[in-house]
């Protein structure tokens, strides 16, 4: 078509314009759109929100033959190709949704030159029959999109991934890309490796997102917090709230839903009829809060959602991260508030334990939760630590909870040496361990049948912790665990000495800890200029 001839070999900012509407390339769009129309291959770490759709699909018009886009999700493959026939670009996906008969109207167009675009799953390049196919036409650029899913360390393995490595062999000659949000060194030199792109030229955005506000705070009553933050947040701001399990979105958006504020629940055990519905109310209405498993908001494009809430601990900084990008996408000021507690540090150790996966597998977990815990106990700059787990330095930032109003520390040596003996006591003397709350009433002196029955107020460290309450000892166990120096173990989560706890024991290694503050909401975000 006439359309389809302009595109080629343009200009690609004209494409831009005339395509997708845009005036200019973002930050580093254009770099990448001009190396790979040249034929390069391009590693893209970009954030989520970046813009990287934009750096193959511009390419994709302006280079002869169709675009191809190896895409891991087949609700979020739907609404891009959608929204490019908006746009006037010939897209088309092939998957498993499909019927023989659409599929094959697909194939023909792509074999007759009509497409500019075409999406597929991983697992479709895995069988002969796909590849065939694609060699039969003309491929202008290959875009392997979500690349961190061929990292065995990442949080999104996918072992179809694995198979795109040959890509080169199959299809001589054309340009390929790989992009992602996730961008720690070890993802970026393994999905480099194994995705066999050692002549790419790579191109790392900046993960700051300097308007989104990150605050954290302890778990008391998170439900409470929660209303309470939301409460603080500008009248009418749109917002997403990520809680782990259904059970709880649901709960979570029937108690909202009372306090008077306009909440939905978002997860994939809901009718879809009432799935969608819940979606463009929170699309097209001002001010709904979406209370939702993490499932929702991948390829949602809503620019303005005020602020993201975690009321449960994210698994992985990664993970934490991604959902957090969601707020603020237009660059006003957003807030990423958290609510994270004991008994969220207790869980997620217990689910890795009882994961089915091997001793490598286990340990993988064990490191994200670790580093997400870091995140929640640091008394530094959050946006810095974020930062730096991603590879990348930056000064103290001026707007996350810590920087604004600096976290009060206390020396928590002593209160660390009485729990570890009560702990090391029990476990020498009598073979038992037992969870925070026995261990907490062991120490504050409580008299239950429990501590009557065991005999536990003979031990020598009973009542010795009565100076803190218990929730100041819920925090120290917190920053003990998250610091390595105890550790939750077997089925119930029980606790023992970590790998840092024998230093402790013996007075050698400091223990400075967060006196926690509750209810610090955030109620006047600021944007760091
Ligand atoms: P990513 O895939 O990196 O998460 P997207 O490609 O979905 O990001 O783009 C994020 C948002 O930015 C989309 O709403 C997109 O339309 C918009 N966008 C991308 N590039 C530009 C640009 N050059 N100018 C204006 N908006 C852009
Ligand atoms: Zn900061």
């Amino acid at each position: 078509t006439l359309e389809r001839r302009d595109h080629l070999g343009a200009d690609p900012v004209a494409v831009l314009k005339e395509v997708f509407g845009y005036d200019a390339f973002r930050e580093g769009q254009g770099d990448i759109v001009s190396h790979v129309v040249a034929g390069g291959d391009a590693v893209v770490l970009m954030p989520t929100g970046g813009g990287k759709s934009i750096t193959y699909q511009v390419p994709a018009l302006v280079r002869p033959g169709t675009g191809l886009v190896i895409s891991p999700l087949i609700a979020l493959m739907h609404d891009q190709v959608d929204a490019l026939v908006a746009n006037g670009v010939r897209a088309a996906y092939l998957n498993s949704t499909q019927s023989p008969g659409e599929r094959a109207g697909v194939e023909r167009a792509f074999l007759d030159g009509e497409l500019d675009l075409l999406y597929v799953a991983p697992e479709r390049l895995s069988g002969a029959a796909t590849t065939n196919l694609l060699q039969r036409g003309t491929l202008s650029v290959i875009a392997i999109d979500e690349a961190h899913c061929v990292s065995q360390w990442g949080h999104d393995f996918r072992p179809d991934y694995l198979m795109l490595g040959d890509l080169a062999e199959r299809f001589p000659g054309v340009p390929r890309m790989a992009l992602t949000a996730t961008a720690t060194r070890a993802t970026h030199r393994e999905l480099t490796e194994r995705l066999s792109l050692p002549d790419a030229k790579h191109f790392v955005a900046s993960f700051d997102r300097p308007n989104i506000q990150y605050r954290i705070e302890p778990k008391v009553d998170p439900r409470k917090q929660l209303v309470q933050f939301i409460r603080a947040q500008p009248e009418g701001s749109a917002g997403i709230v990520y809680a782990l399990s259904r059970k709880s979105v649901e709960q979570t958006a029937d108690y909202l839903q009372k306090q008077g504020l306009d909440a939905l629940p978002y997860h994939a055990g809901l009718d879809a009829g009432i799935r969608a519905s819940n979606q463009s109310r929170f699309l097209r209405d001002d001010g709904v809060v979406m209370v939702a498993t993490i499932a929702f908001g991948m390829g949602i494009d809503k620019p303005d959602v005020r602020f993201v809430a975690h009321i449960d601990l994210p698994k992985s900084v990664e993970g934490y991260y991604q959902e957090t990008g969601r707020a603020g996408r237009d660059g006003e000021p957003a807030v990423a508030w958290m609510a994270y507690g004991l008994g969220d540090v207790v869980q997620q150790r217990r689910l890795i334990d009882q994961s089915p996966g091997d001793r490598a597998y286990k340990m993988r977990m064990g490191q994200h939760l670790d580093a997400m815990l870091a995140l929640c106990e640091t008394v530094g700059c959050r946006r810095q630590n974020l930062l730096g787990y991603f590879g990348q330095s930056s000064d103290a930032c001026g707007n996350c909870d810590t920087c604004l109003e600096a976290p009060e520390t206390w020396d928590g040596l002593v209160a660390a040496q009485k729990l570890l003996s009560t702990i090391v006591r029990l476990q020498r003397e009598r073979g038992q361990s037992f969870g925070a709350g026995h261990l907490i009433d062991i120490l504050r002196g409580a008299s239950t049948e429990r501590i009557r029955q065991q005999g536990h107020d003979k031990l020598s460290t009973y009542g010795l912790g009565a100076d803190l309450t218990d929730q100041d000892w819920r925090s120290v166990i917190r920053q003990l665990l998250a610091g390595g120096v105890l550790a939750a173990q077997g089925e119930y989560g029980t606790l023992g000495v970590g790998e840092a706890g024998a230093a402790v024991l013996r007075g050698e290694s400091p223990v400075p800890l967060r006196r926690d503050v509750l209810g610090r909401t955030g109620s006047t975000p600021r944007t760091r200029k």
